[in-house]
């Protein structure tokens, strides 16, 4: 993987760099927070830059808010990969559907992964938040596809493969791999350590792992230690922190292995 960071937000590197044609994968964190809203941070959705298109992995509640920041155009996005069922992981597809249709009036097809029972819990939000949201006559297909168990799932250009992990949510949980272009892009998605995500990471350019607490395990989510007595095992080539708690976002500069790098809102990485 190439090691080039950049941060967004304006800076003159980013700038020159959003012509950019883009030859393999690059990431750009949109949102790298936990569902509290520790450190500022907005909800979890990463944007991914293919050759020719560009996907989503995740969409919190904020989404909208923080491709808008960005200058991130949500009607080129073919794609949304999602995780699993909690609110700061795909909320955001509510919002989404209203800009795409009151604000840029969307006509291109949208297509949505997830966990079984995905169009049908995105309906009963849309419906709760903005009550005949979900009936509304669009002019863009929002084409709904389930996973199942480590089935590779070919969407346009990428190869998702989910590997079910531990994080009641209602429906099953799961860590991602994306695979395009010979890049692969893996994240834990929510959960605790479980075994199950040695190989959705097993070779991959970036492991985004969510990272919630330090030391001590809180709910069904990971600490920092489990990942580092991990790291070789992963055998990914780098790994990158995110969903992080306020104490484990206190401690963040305790983490040196060169290997790891810290999520910030806006940061950019060529995988
Ligand atoms: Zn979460
Ligand atoms: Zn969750």
């Amino acid at each position: 993987m190439n090691a080039a960071i950049g941060r967004g937000g304006g800076s003159t590197e980013d700038q020159g760099r959003k012509d950019e044609i883009v030859t393999q994968m690059k990431l750009t964190i949109v949102g790298s927070g936990d569902a509290f809203g520790s450190g500022g941070r907005l909800q979890t959705c990463f944007h991914v830059a293919l050759p020719g298109d560009e996907v989503l992995v995740d969409c919190g509640a904020t989404a909208i808010i923080g491709m808008q920041r960005l200058g991130l155009d949500p009607d080129r996005v073919s794609t949304i990969f999602i995780s699993h069922l909690h609110g700061d992981h795909f909320a955001g597809l509510v919002w989404w559907l209203l800009h795409a249709h009151y604000v840029t009036q969307r006509s291109a097809p949208l297509t949505i992964t997830g966990p079984a029972g995905i169009a049908a819990r995105f309906a009963a939000a849309a419906e709760a938040l903005f009550p005949g949201s979900p009936k509304i006559e669009r002019r863009f297909e929002m084409r709904f596809l389930e996973y199942a168990e480590r089935t590779p799932l070919r969407v346009g250009g990428v190869t998702v493969t989910p590997y079910e992990v531990r994080h009641p949510s209602g429906a099953p949980p799961y860590a991602l791999r994306l695979e395009s272009g010979g890049k692969t892009l893996s994240f834990s998605g929510d959960t605790e350590w479980v075994e199950s995500l040695v190989a959705a990471a097993d070779g991959a350019d970036l492991f985004i792992s969510e990272c919630f607490s330090f030391e001590e395990q809180v709910g069904y989510h990971m600490t920092w230690r489990k990942i580092e007595q991990n790291l070789d095992r992963l055998g990914a080539r780098r790994v990158l922190l995110t969903h992080m708690n306020s104490e484990m976002l206190a401690k963040r500069a305790h983490v040196t292995d060169p290997r790891v790098l810290i999520a910030e809102d806006g940061m950019t990485l060529d995988i």
